[in-house]
């Protein structure tokens, strides 16, 4: 794992290689091994210095989660994080010279390697990544980092990487301060050696352990560096609502340990990282967003023998919103499209949208224009189904309507190649619906994208009744190929994601129309964690199309059809009171012209507040736990995987991720306390409450949704 070479001039090699992983990572054999060659190199008196190098094409590329996730107890945490940092200790202070020869990209364990050897020289390589960004995943760097980083470049400069984990190439580390020394690939151990002979010997005393060391740009003491505590503590909380762990402790390891010996600032880290790797919310960020979504984009639950297909151009029916952000991201991924309406007018105009974001991107330097030109290149607009023909897939997005949904599936069919992959994109009618004009069921899908396409990340992959398991592989293929999460779907009215999403608007409305005081409903969703309040979530999305939804759903239940209580808020909403929401200008909220938006005074009169009001916790029990109900349901059902929820809930609508998606909340809440909870607002508030019986068998045997 670590290759121990010594040259005639007595200066060591330690070379890292974990060759059993894709990566060199840190493990606890990688650890184990590189303690051992560090000691090696330190009791040997020919070493006069040393240099820690990588042979793979990344320096480190940081922890092995595998690891952490493990950690059950504080001592399980100490004792699996403690010994790597008293490594680093080690060699920092081991009267020897450490050079770090930054082949590739160093993150997390992997930069702190570098923080603490006494010099740093980087391949001068945009591509290389540097960073500590243990904090999108809940946790902190704790081998060092939340400790040499200020001591190093200040607190100021600092705390971007440690709160935000802001990653950057190595020319901007060496302006920052992070790297000593930038050099072509051929030259970096050159380089190092070089340096080890020539100045290694001046420097094996960091500042920070020599006398007098000060703080650059002071300490927590300092008048000037307190002030910037009380600025980052209020805009964290302000964006976190407390709800985050990890950067709250990234800022006491700071704060408490600059103030204090950096042995002492060591142990501090320590017992932070204790604190995060044992919470409930750093589990929850690890499982999702790491391994959840790890799996949702290696497409590990592909249909297993399903044949991969190769994608080269790509049919999109209907240049509207959804058609044209389609046409956009897959020209971006080097796809040919045929971007087809039933005027040429419509399709330019598709195409024009693409043209202006790769417009907007040439213009801050995001993008190089020849790149643009080849994506707009790759986009014919079109009025003619004979363009069809090559098209491994054709997806539509053409009007909510059965009727015209069904004449361009016959069209397209009519012009497609025999074994091409017809998608839908719609976002209410179930796929098997549809699929009955088809005279390929078996190719046909739902591809169900979310809007701004080109930001959006998540594709549900629909399953009708008769689509094939090589169609979704194959759908999958085409999702990851234009850089999209795919998660697989059965069929069922508005899927998954819109489903349970849902519930968040529809709670909100059903409170308003009790009584409850708007501004609660609002704030408890954002205490919450969710990104945008419910009220102001659906005057974006705008409360017609929530009521065409209810329209249509009436229509095909018939008498069936029962009435929800959300149904007469956006009746009136709608018809009585014309405020549609925020594209009209006039909502839930008034949008004046100073651009501060404000609740409409109006809703006082026709939704008079209750006497008493519920609680805060109420409120937001309704708000959260109706959505993971939702989601229970859905994998009751069947129609979703528990993983695939968890993954559709945060990048498809937002739920917060220190909750690990609708599905982890309720295991962090409890089987048995949601459930119980559940039946108490079922009993004040309806059967929309009620539990599935897998949720409620789960509550009485203690069990979870996720062994960890
Ligand atoms: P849109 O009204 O913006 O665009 C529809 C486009 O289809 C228009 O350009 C129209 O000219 C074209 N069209 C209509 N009939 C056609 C025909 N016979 N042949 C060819 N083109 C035709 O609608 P949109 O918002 O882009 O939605 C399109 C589809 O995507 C709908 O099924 C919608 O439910 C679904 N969807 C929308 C969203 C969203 O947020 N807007 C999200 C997911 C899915």
């Amino acid at each position: 794992m670590i290759d121990y070479q010594i040259d005639a001039d007595g200066i060591a090699t330690l070379t890292w290689n974990v060759a059993d992983r894709p990566m060199n990572v840190l493990n606890l054999a990688s650890i184990a091994a590189f303690d051992e060659a560090v000691r090696k190199a330190i009791a040997d008196p020919q070493v006069k210095g040393v240099i820690v190098a990588s042979s793979r094409p990344e320096f480190v590329a940081g922890g092995d989660l595998d690891l952490i996730r493990g950690i059950r107890t504080a001592e399980e945490s100490m004792a699996s994080s403690g010994p790597f940092s008293r490594t680093l200790r080690l060699l920092e202070t081991s009267g020897k010279p450490f050079v770090a020869a930054i082949n590739g990209t160093a993150l997390g364990g992997g930069l702190e390697i570098c923080l603490a050897c006494h010099r740093r020289i980087a391949v001068d390589d945009p591509k290389i990544q540097l960073g500590v960004p243990e904090v999108s995943l809940g946790l902190l760097p704790a081998a060092g980092g939340t400790q040499r980083l200020p001591r190093m470049i200040g607190i100021k400069a600092a705390l971007p990487y440690l709160l935000e984990g802001r990653k950057v190439a190595p020319a901007q580390a060496l302006e920052a301060g992070i790297v000593d020394e930038l050099v072509p690939a051929a030259q970096l151990l050159a380089r190092a050696k070089a340096w080890l002979r020539a100045d290694g010997a001046a420097a094996v005393v960091k500042p920070w352990d020599a006398k007098g060391f000060r703080f650059p740009g002071g300490t927590s003491q300092d008048v000037g560096a307190a002030q910037i505590f009380f600025g980052i503590s209020a805009q964290l909380l302000g964006k976190t609502q407390a709800l985050y762990p990890a950067p709250e402790a990234i800022l006491a390891c700071v704060y408490d340990g600059c103030q204090v010996d950096i042995d002492t600032g060591l142990k501090i880290e320590q017992r932070q990282f204790a604190r995060l790797a044992t919470s409930a919310q750093t589990k929850n960020m690890i499982r999702t967003l790491f391994y959840s979504m790890g799996d949702a984009n290696r497409l590990a639950d592909r249909p297993q023998g399903a044949p991969t297909r190769k994608f080269t151009k790509v049919g999109v029916l209907g240049a509207g919103m959804m058609g044209a952000g389609l046409a956009h991201v897959s020209a971006q991924a080097g796809l040919q499209v045929v971007l087809l309406d039933t005027t040429i007018e419509a399709a330019e105009k598709g195409k024009a949208y693409g043209a202006k974001l790769l417009d907007a991107m040439v213009a801050k330097g995001r993008l190089p224009a020849e790149r643009r030109d080849q994506a707009l290149a790759l986009v014919t607009p079109t009025t003619d189904y004979a363009a069809l023909a090559g098209c491994e897939i054709v997806i539509e997005a053409v009007f909510e309507s059965r009727e015209v949904k069904a004449e361009v599936t016959r069209r397209a069919e009519a012009a497609m190649d025999p074994d091409a992959i017809f998608a839908s994109n719609t976002s209410t009618l179930p796929i098997t619906g549809l699929a009955e004009v088809s005279v390929r069921p078996a190719l046909f899908v739902g591809l169900h994208f979310f809007s701004p396409v080109e930001k959006m990340p998540l594709v549900e992959v629909i399953r009708g009744q008769k689509t094939s398991d090589a169609t979704i592989g194959q759908a999958m293929d085409f999702v990851k190929r234009i850089r999209k999460t795919p998660i697989v779907v059965n069929d069922c009215p508005s899927f998954y994601a819109n489903r349970a999403f849902a519930m968040l608007p529809y709670e909100a409305m059903t409170m308003l129309r009790e009584g409850v005081e708007p501004n609660l409903i609002e704030n408890a969703a954002r205490l919450a964690g969710m990104p945008m309040p419910p009220l102001a979530l659906i005057d974006e999305v705008s409360v017609e199309l929530l009521y065409k939804a209810l329209k249509q759903a009436r229509l095909d239940q018939g008498d069936a059809y029962r009435e929800q209580p959300q149904d007469a808020v956006m009746h009136a909403m709608v018809e009585d009171f014309q405020r549609i929401g925020r594209k009209a200008g006039k909502g839930f909220y008034d949008y004046p012209a100073d651009g501060r938006k404000r609740l409409w005074p109006g809703l006082a009169e026709h939704y008079p507040l209750a006497e008493v009001q519920p609680t805060l916790e109420t409120v937001r029990n309704r708000l959260m736990y109706s959505q993971s109900l939702e989601a229970a349901r859905c994998v009751a059902e069947g129609i979703v995987s528990v993983k695939d929820a968890d993954v559709g809930s945060l990048l498809g609508w937002g739920f917060p991720a220190v909750l690990g998606g609708a599905i982890s909340y309720i295991d962090m809440v409890g089987a048995a306390r949601f459930v119980a909870e559940c039946d108490a607002l079922a009993q004040a508030h309806g059967e929309r409450f009620a539990v599935p019986a897998s949720l409620r068998e789960m509550a009485s045997t203690h069990q979870r949704y996720h062994a960890i």
